[in-house]
């Protein structure tokens, strides 16, 4: 049996720019039992100084529409595509996603989520392995096979897109109640609590 600690990556030198870059290296947070695990790009300035994914402004914007949707920060795990900040917020590059690629699998693996949820374009191509619009196909479905074992995943926007562009944050939302619902479906045995009266 796996133990919490194997998902913490306390150590790596894999990519040198990002180890000049960072002030410390970004895990995963949430239970390792998670129904959705939600799969952003990489940490931001906010994320590399907190140790955490997602706390900055998009970090609101996730947890605001988390909270809309019935779904709890606490009860969904979060992590990235890249663990360590990229310099001036650069996307990854494809070497440092593979470099990055087994933590990933890793976590996928521990969680075996209901569903995964890809926040923009970075996490999603990487995860499908096609290129990929994601405001035209957000919120749809895809089967997809990682390490070999068959996964659901759910295409969304990242949500930094609903502050930059106003039309995207209803397909933000239509599709973070889309994962609510696949993780209720499945989730009758425990794990996901939907929050009521939100
Ligand atoms: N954007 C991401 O893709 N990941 C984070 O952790 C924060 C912002």
């Amino acid at each position: 049996m796996g133990t919490m600690e194997d998902l913490c990556v306390t150590e790596c030198t894999r990519c040198p720019k990002l180890v000049e870059s960072r002030s410390r290296i970004v895990n995963g947070t949430g239970p390792e039992d998670a129904d959705v695990l939600f799969v952003g790009e990489g940490p931001g300035a906010r994320e590399d100084e907190q140790g955490e994914p997602f706390v900055g402004r998009s970090g609101s914007v996730l947890d605001e529409q988390l909270r809309t949707v019935g779904l709890d920060r606490e009860t969904v795990r979060i992590t990235n595509c890249v663990r360590c900040r990229p310099p001036e917020n650069r996307d990854p590059t494809t070497e440092e996603l593979e470099n990055c690629r087994g933590y990933l699998e890793t976590e996928i693996d521990r969680l075996d989520p209901d569903v995964i949820v890809t926040l923009g374009k970075v996490p999603t191509e990487h995860l499908l392995d096609r290129s990929v619009s994601v405001t035209k196909e957000a919120g749809s479905v895809e089967e997809v096979r990682i390490e070999g074992t068959p996964r659901r995943l759910l295409i969304c926007v990242h949500p930094a897109a609903t502050l930059y562009d106003r039309s995207q944050e209803e397909t933000f939302a239509d599709a973070l109640e889309r994962a609510a619902e696949l993780a209720d479906v499945d989730g009758s045995e425990g794990g996901q609590t939907r929050l009521d009266g939100f």
